[in-house]
């Protein structure tokens, strides 16, 4: 240390900045500045997290972002470290859907970056904002293609799979960099944005003041999107004139938070409606007008259909086709002026935010007010009656072992009781088989696959919810599905979460009891263990193991799960000969297959 007038100074030199003990290492450069007006990429970076109300971030450390994640945790910012990146994507990517904040995923520079990039890529098409943060090494030496310790181009590979891809370069531009990346993740359409941090920046040195006079805070980072007056009159126009109108709630709609407004137009007009898969809940799914249980009879009868916060994607066959009655007309409410008449023909565009949208429709509607026809709701619900007994059928069977139903059917009994538990799904079967038997009651307490029907959410999904919310989560889980981010268990007994994992094993991807083509005694592409005792995987952690074999003993495992003070896995052990390929979905596999 020297002193000049009493004043300790120290002399800068960026990359021997001791980060840890605050010190710079003395050297033969530049002009000597005072140590305590002097602050580093690092903790800009931390400071302008915090300053935009960034509560937790979820990754996992490594060269060169491990001091960023402990100077997280020191300024008072959550840090849950993971075991895999695309898992902590994922549990940032549910935080935004949840919170309309975006969640914040810290990685490692390339394989880490990467493992990040699944989550990333699936929350841009999901609509989920999120920010993946990453540490990249040496620009010069990438960019010669020289062979840097993890080096890879990060900003241009991220760019195809996300919003918005930006690098920082300088520390000055942190605040800047930061606010542009909460910009794009919120704004419009959600969705995941890449933001690279050169471990040259990280380690930049900068004085204070000039950090202060650059430091803001992003004002309205998601402002509000009117929808034109004209495009309101004539979605109302058309829904007023239609004889078999239909809404479709998205998860655009739940992302919204708008449940309050919508049911009020739901329940005013009288026109039925049916929720997307994560829209499940935004009304209790046995709302009078819910039609999610003839679902076919009223896409194919309807003649208007608002789409409020749903795309007309492969998930609703593209709005043709025959499911759907030809000559139907769309209103559609999107906050992205591109979506609209990307599959059909949009009649009835009203390009703006759900929030605004849903008052613009309620306040026309209180002028002009009108009614569906309650023999429409009628018809739906006589189209109802038949799928309601075969479903209540399949459910009342006790077969041994337990297929999808009969465990879904214990699954059910607990659920119903305990409607504020937070439901992560994923598999194939399972997944849809859950989606038709287990209701919802709340709004985004239903958290899947999405969009892309995406393997490998779960126990990011399920960690993000809990951190996020408090509050329950069970994990209905097809023993594939599991697989893919198993390992997290760790990370949910560590962070003693509470989450209870229930795992449909019927050993194997749809299915367990398909054979080697060949003859040869390898396991079938299709083939996982069925004799799996996944629930010996938790006690390795201190969580609590179930094994169950019948629907009583999955409910009281279920019942018990849901009390406990530890987190607890369920094996639940199903016919590996129940599931079908591909569950719902196995018309998008290859049809035509030559036999020679
Ligand atoms: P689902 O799979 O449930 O049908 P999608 O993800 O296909 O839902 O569609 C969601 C749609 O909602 C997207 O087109 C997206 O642009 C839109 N969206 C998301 N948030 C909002 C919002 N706040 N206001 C209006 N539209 C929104
Ligand atoms: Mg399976």
């Amino acid at each position: 240390m020297i002193y000049l007038c009493g004043i300790p100074f120290e002399f800068r030199r960026d990359t021997t900045y001791n980060i840890k003990d605050h010190k710079y290492i003395m050297s033969d450069t530049t002009t000597p500045v005072p140590a305590q007006n002097l602050t580093d990429g690092m903790h800009v970076v931390v400071d302008t997290l915090k300053r935009n109300g960034v509560k937790v971030v979820y990754g996992v450390v490594g060269i060169p972002v491990t001091d960023l994640a402990r100077h997280l945790q020191e300024c008072g910012i959550r840090y849950v470290g993971f075991r895999h990146e695309q898992s902590a994507g994922n549990a940032a990517a549910i935080t935004g859907y949840l919170t309309q904040k975006p969640g914040i995923l810290l990685t490692v520079s390339a394989p880490g970056f990467l493992n990040g990039l699944t989550a990333l890529a699936n929350a841009t098409i999901n609509g989920y904002p999120m920010i993946q943060i990453s540490g990249s090494s040496n620009r010069a030496i990438i960019d010669l293609q020289q062979g840097d310790y993890e080096g890879l181009d990060q900003m241009n590979v991220a760019k195809p799979f996300c919003k918005a891809s930006y690098r920082i370069n300088r520390p000055e531009d942190i605040p800047v960099g930061i606010a542009r990346a909460i910009r794009a993740a919120v704004s419009g359409r959600p969705g995941g944005v890449y933001l690279d941090l050169t471990t040259a920046l990280l380690e930049s040195v900068i004085d204070q003041d000039v950090i202060d006079k650059c430091m803001f805070v992003t004002e309205d980072p998601a402002p509000a999107y009117m929808p034109s007056a004209q495009s309101v009159e004539k979605a109302m126009g058309l829904l007023a004139q239609a004889k078999h109108p239909l809404i479709i709630l998205g998860k655009g709609a739940s992302y919204s938070q708008t449940e309050t407004d919508i049911r009020a137009f739901i329940e005013k007009t009288g026109i039925p409606y049916f929720p997307m898969s994560m829209a499940k809940g935004l009304l209790p799914d046995d709302h009078p007008q819910c039609a999610i249980a003839a679902r076919s009879f009223a896409l194919e009868n309807s003649d208007v259909v608002m789409l409020i916060g749903a795309r007309l994607n492969w998930l609703l066959s593209h709005g043709k086709g025959k499911h759907w009655n030809p000559n139907v007309k769309f209103v559609q409410i999107d906050i992205d002026p591109e979506e609209i008449d990307s599959n059909q023909h949009i009649q009835a565009p009203i390009v703006g935010d759900i929030a605004s949208s849903m008052k613009c429709l309620l306040s026309a509607l209180e002028k002009q007010p009108f009614h569906a026809d309650t023999d429409w709701m009628d018809q739906i619900k006589k189209a109802e009656a038949p799928n309601v007994a075969k479903m209540a059928a399949k459910l009342s069977l006790n077969p041994t072992p337990m297929n999808f139903y009969s465990a879904l059917n214990a699954v059910k009994k607990v659920m119903d009781k305990n409607q504020d538990v937070i439901l992560v799904n994923e598999g194939a079967n399972t997944l849809d088989d859950t989606r038709d038997v287990i209701s919802m009651q709340n709004p985004r307490h239903r958290l899947d696959c999405g969009t892309w029907g995406v393997m490998g959410i779960g126990m990011g999904f399920a960690i993000g919810a809990a951190i996020t919310t408090g509050k329950r989560v069970v994990c209905i889980e097809g023993d594939s599905a599991f697989g893919f981010s198993g390992m997290e268990i760790e990370t949910i007994c560590r962070f003693k979460l509470p989450v209870t994992i229930v795992i449909f094993n019927n050993g194997g991807i749809y299915k367990g009891d398909c054979k080697n083509l060949g003859g040869g005694s390898d396991p079938s592409p299709t083939t996982l263990m069925a004799n799996a005792q996944y629930d010996k995987m938790i006690e390795a952690f201190g969580g609590i193991p179930y094994n169950a074999t019948t629907p009583d003993e999955l409910q009281s495992a279920l019942e018990a799960g849901l009390t406990a003070d530890r987190p607890t896995l369920i094996n639940c052990v199903i016919d590996p000969s129940v599931g079908t390929e591909s569950g719902h979905i196995g018309n998008l596999n290859p049809k035509v297959i030559l036999q020679k």
